[in-house]
């Protein structure tokens, strides 16, 4: 698994001030992707132990940060690697609440309860889910580039096993 990207604070990929990652690789193919750079899983760098351990310090030594946001490329193509890095900082970092954008449509991320996919989004406490529309682009949504694309309350929607939408944020 390689990284394309680490930023240490940003406040544009969900509310508060957030560390993001983004991991190499996508597959969706989405028409106007604005990250075509991102689509190899040879981008960026490798990300080995020795640089998971740095970006952690990094992410632990930031008392300003509410939580971290997975980008890509797509995350969840690189699911089975990532888990150990995101259960690390579940149990290292716990105050810190995990986001993460995706292509795969929540429905079709548990599909497969038996799939690393399904593993990671349990990992996670809001995704931003479905690929890239050109035809429903709004600049005016917060936090994502087409009006198909939806913010999701992870736990809450395994839970009730219903969709939880998030509209509003304390930002
Ligand atoms: S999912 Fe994201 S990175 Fe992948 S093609 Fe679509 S817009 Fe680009």
């Amino acid at each position: 698994m390689n990284i394309c990207g680490f930023y240490p604070e940003s406040i544009n990929e969900g509310p508060g001030l957030r560390a993001v990652l983004f991991i190499s690789g996508c597959r969706h193919g989405c028409k106007g992707c604005f990250s075509k750079q991102t689509w190899s899983f040879e981008a960026g760098e490798p990300f080995h132990e020795a640089k998971q351990a740095e970006l952690l310090n990094d992410i632990a030594a930031n008392p300003l940060l509410r939580g971290i946001t997975l980008c890509g490329g797509d995350p969840f193509f690189s699911a089975e690697e990532l888990i150990p890095f995101v259960q690390t900082i579940r149990q290292r970092l716990p105050y810190l609440d995990i986001w993460s954008y995706t292509g795969f449509t929540f429905e079709a991320l548990i599909r497969n309860k038996h799939d690393s996919k399904f593993q990671l989004l349990q990992l996670c406490d809001v995704i931003i889910d479905g690929k890239y529309n050109e035809q429903l682009r709004d600049l005016t949504l917060l936090y994502r580039g087409s009006s198909n694309q939806r913010i999701i309350n992870v736990p809450l929607s395994l839970e009730t096993e219903t969709l939880q939408l998030i509209n509003h944020f304390d930002l």
